[in-house]
């Protein structure tokens, strides 16, 4: 088998992306030919891993869904009145959770319950789930939530407790490093023109965009930095097909300075293909494999 000179399929896989800050900025790159607004009303609960897997798998799994529906009766990642009830709750909450007593609290929970981020973050491969990369030769990925990835963890939620609480600096530097270290693994990967499939992930505009959404000009550096590394990516491989794909976008919350995810999420494609919901990613990924 020999490859083609240049990776046939780049997916760039934004957690958090979002359609109408992609759009007021007019960041061109990642608009590529042709871009749109994803609906996500199948998804029940929108949260990170689910969808991602969905990606992969071409279908919703109900049972993961189930997982994360528990969580959210507690901690509410539910869309519309719910979320905004939550949000006032937080913003009420939060100069107790992020006292001594409320940190201690939430680490003693944190204990007790398996967390549903860690619990489903490879549930593709725990459940020998059919997914895109068994029809490829050599399909690269640096990690997708539901497909190995543990997009949080213990520390990463107390860093982001204390960001909550006015300590941004720590949080930030986790993400950046984490984001850096994503993007070394990209250029590698295009580097080595043996990949087939490329399916790079980031976190960075989901773990940022909750708490910088209430201050787009903060955000927007991280937006223009994705920008630049999808233009290096289509100069270096303008032959590459190029998907862009995001999970959802992020939204404020009434007053409230802390972003939650929003309802809809982010496609762009170099072909002018588009999609409507993100599991169709699974079959459009197909339908170009053997060309
Ligand atoms: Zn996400």
């Amino acid at each position: 088998m020999t490859y083609s000179e240049h990776p046939k399929i780049i997916i760039l896989g934004i957690d958090g992306l979002d359609y109408l800050l992609v759009k007021k900025w007019q960041l061109k790159n990642i608009m590529q030919k042709t871009y749109c607004k994803m609906d996500l009303s199948d998804y029940k609960i929108i949260v990170t891993p689910p969808i991602w897997g969905s990606m992969l798998t071409g279908k919703i799994d109900y049972e993961i869904m189930k997982t994360w529906e528990k969580t959210a009766k507690i901690v509410g990642f539910k869309r519309g009145i719910e979320q905004n009830r939550l949000a006032k709750l937080g913003i009420k909450l939060t100069p107790f959770l992020t006292s001594r007593v409320g940190k201690g609290l939430l680490k003693i929970l944190e204990n007790m319950s398996k967390n549903p981020f860690e619990a489903t973050a490879n549930y593709i491969n725990v459940k020998k789930e059919k997914n895109i990369f068994q029809f490829f030769e050599k399909p690269w990925n640096n990690g997708v939530p539901g497909y190995g990835r543990v997009d949080s963890n213990p520390l990463k939620r107390q860093l982001h407790l204390q960001a909550i609480g006015g300590e941004e600096k720590p949080f930030v530097n986790y993400i950046i490093k984490d984001y850096k270290n994503d993007k070394t693994q990209l250029l590698s990967a295009l580097n080595k023109q043996e990949h087939d499939l490329i399916f790079w992930y980031t976190s960075i505009t989901d773990s940022l965009g909750h708490i910088y959404i209430s201050r787009p000009l903060t955000l927007m550096q991280y937006y223009l930095e994705i920008n630049e590394i999808v233009g290096k990516v289509k100069d270096k491989y303008p032959s590459s097909i190029i998907y862009i794909i995001s999970d959802h976008g992020m939204e404020r919350v009434g007053l409230g300075r802390w972003g939650m995810h929003s309802n809809y999420a982010f496609f762009s494609s170099s072909t002018g293909e588009i999609i409507s919901k993100p599991y169709e990613l699974y079959d459009l990924v197909l339908k170009h494999k053997n060309i």
